[in-house]
């Protein structure tokens, strides 16, 4: 096996969080609404997510972890949809040429699952019957062990672990319809733990604290003036009585958690400089827009969004975010 495909494996994967959030993304696709975490060691030690989700047949075992394998990719329309998270089949693949991956699964039907190992792509062995309950179980071991000290000189279990709790409350906050749990390996109890009968605003309590919480507006994009969106938009955020140190932004497109600098940046010019307030804000945005408006070819790790007509969108979403805090301030 090549030094290659682990450097390249090593740019998709870059940190134990870019697997659980793949991780919890193929949850999600496989319309789980359990799912659990479980992290040794910040994630380098261990990695496990349980869910119950419809699971994967027999035949698709021995290519899970191929490069480029994907059962989601059905035809290009679909891809333009983004319906799934998911579309390259290159996460697992990934994965397995850093670390020892596990699979446990069932599909719905079944009275037994199978477990199967992967190393460098490939299964290790034919997958052995077992008992499994409803949906998949993802283990990862070992990650980044084989690859040089600069990743493990950058581990730091704790503020690592801080990082993935941060992340599954960022879905749990989203995914309102998923009950999410992540604990550490060992703990008895879980540091995010939802129901699906928490509130956006219960999970927002019990993650961001009350003083958030009781600064929020709601905020839609029938606020926005004057024309009317394309897109559809939903969330929160702070007003002028709330405090904060540093900027909060939870953005999701599509129901895909993504990163959007620019707009990042902007929310948060609006709050500090425009407005002369001192404290940072807290937003957390929905936004639904119409098939074909994402770029698909977006980097790799899928993170920093690409969107059509964004300069139109992004004055959108300011010219409401603007009015919304004029009117909080009055
Ligand atoms: P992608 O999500 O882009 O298709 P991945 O490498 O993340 O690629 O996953 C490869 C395939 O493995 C998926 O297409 C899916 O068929 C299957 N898979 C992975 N995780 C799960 C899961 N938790 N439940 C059901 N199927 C899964
Ligand atoms: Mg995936």
């Amino acid at each position: 096996h090549s030094v290659v495909k682990r450097i390249t494996a090593g740019d998709v994967i870059q940190h134990p969080l870019s697997a659980v959030k793949e991780l919890i993304e193929n949850s999600l696709d496989a319309h789980s609404t359990n799912i659990n975490v479980i992290i040794q060691d910040g994630g380098f030690k261990l990695i496990q997510v349980n869910d119950n989700g419809h699971g994967v047949r027999y035949e698709d075992l021995a290519i899970m972890c191929g490069r480029h394998t994907t059962s989601k990719l059905l035809k290009f329309e679909e891809l333009m949809r983004l319906k799934t998270m998911g579309f390259r089949g290159e996460a697992l693949s990934s994965i397995s040429h850093l670390g020892d991956v596990t699979v446990t699964t069932i599909t719905q039907g079944s009275v037994h699952g199978y477990r199967v190992s992967y190393k460098d792509g490939a299964m290790e062995h034919e997958p052995k019957p077992c008992a499994a309950v409803k949906g998949t179980q993802v283990t990862v071991e070992n990650l980044f062990c084989n690859m040089a000290a600069s990743k493990k000189a950058l581990q730091n279990s704790h503020g690592d672990y801080k990082k993935i709790v941060d992340l599954v409350s960022r879905f749990a906050l989203h995914h309102t319809n998923v009950s999410f749990s992540c604990r550490k390996y060992n703990a008895n109890r879980p540091d995010v733990h939802t129901s699906v009968t928490s509130s956006r605003l219960d999970v927002i309590r019990s993650f961001y604290g009350i003083a958030v919480a009781g600064c929020l507006k709601e905020i839609n994009v029938a606020d926005s003036n004057p024309s009317p969106a394309v897109f559809e938009m939903q969330g929160f955020m702070s007003n002028a009585t709330y405090a904060a140190k540093k900027m909060i932004m939870i953005l999701f497109i599509n129901d895909r958690l993504v990163e959007w600098s620019a707009l990042q940046r902007a929310i948060e010019v609006v709050y500090t400089k425009k407005l002369h307030w001192a404290s940072k804000p807290f937003v957390y945005i929905s936004i639904v827009l119409p098939p074909g408006q994402i770029d698909v070819n977006m980097h790799a790790t899928k993170k920093e969004v690409s969107i059509l007509n964004q300069e139109a969108m992004m004055e959108q979403i300011m010219s409401m975010v603007e009015s919304r805090l004029r009117s909080s301030k009055e």
